[in-house]
């Protein structure tokens, strides 16, 4: 995986625009947006991402792109390395010859694409307000987030904290943000070690 903050607008520069300067730097959240490109998730994690309705996506497309030989492009969870590679493997090599063999039978590429499995790699741009971003982190760092899709959210929250200490200081999943976890029965009980984690500097 491979996330890159490619653009951003800076606070700094707004605070400076406004004439109020009680304005809490917070709210400034909203005015603010961030760019990421995002390379090499699987199409279970990017189908999580996109759910996300505040935010803009352009997502490499399986239509017009005709995906490579599937080795090498696909996303193997750390379970699966662990155990069951063989079978996993073997799978994905079949459904690459599959794939191969109904573009090569004449098939369009988007109905080819439906034999490819959810562990296909695939490429996005992601633009999201500030505000909507904390939202983000607050759902998508939660130990009850997928593995990926929380590694994701780890990468981006460190490259926004890296221009903009000050706004996500405090950023982190929902009970880093609130003080306490809002998951009720299925608390992860791992407040302490989160506030450890992602707790301000
Ligand atoms: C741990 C976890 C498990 C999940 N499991 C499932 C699952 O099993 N099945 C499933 O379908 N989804 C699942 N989801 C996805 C989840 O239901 C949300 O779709 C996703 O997290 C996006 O959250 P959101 O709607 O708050 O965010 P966004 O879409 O980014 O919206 C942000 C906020 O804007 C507001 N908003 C946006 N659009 C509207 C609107 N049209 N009307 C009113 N308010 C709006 C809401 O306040 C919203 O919270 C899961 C998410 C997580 C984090």
């Amino acid at each position: 995986m491979k996330v890159e903050l490619l653009a951003h607008t800076h606070s700094a520069e707004l605070i400076s625009a406004l004439p109020v300067s009680e304005v809490p730097v917070k709210d400034f959240l909203a005015h603010l947006s961030f760019t990421f490109a995002i390379e090499g998730i699987s199409r279970a994690c990017s189908h999580q991402l996109v759910r996300h309705r505040v935010a803009s996506f352009s997502q490499q497309s399986q239509r017009y792109i005709q995906v490579k030989r599937l080795q090498g492009h696909v996303v193997t969870p750390p379970t699966v390395v662990e155990k069951a590679k063989e079978g996993f493997d073997s799978f994905i090599g079949e459904a690459s010859d599959a794939y191969a063999k109904l573009v090569a039978e004449g098939v369009p590429r988007e109905d080819a694409r439906f034999v490819l499995p959810n562990a296909t790699e695939t490429s996005l741009l992601m633009t999201m307000d500030g505000g909507s971003l904390t939202h983000f982190f607050g759902l998508r760092l939660c130990e009850r987030a997928q593995w990926e899709v929380r590694a994701m959210a780890e990468e981006m929250l460190k490259q926004v904290r890296g221009v903009e200490p000050e706004l996500f200081n405090n950023a982190g999943p929902y009970c880093v943000q609130l003080g306490r976890c809002p998951e009720g029965r299925f608390s992860c009980g791992k407040m302490d070690e989160m506030r450890e984690r992602y707790g301000s500097s």
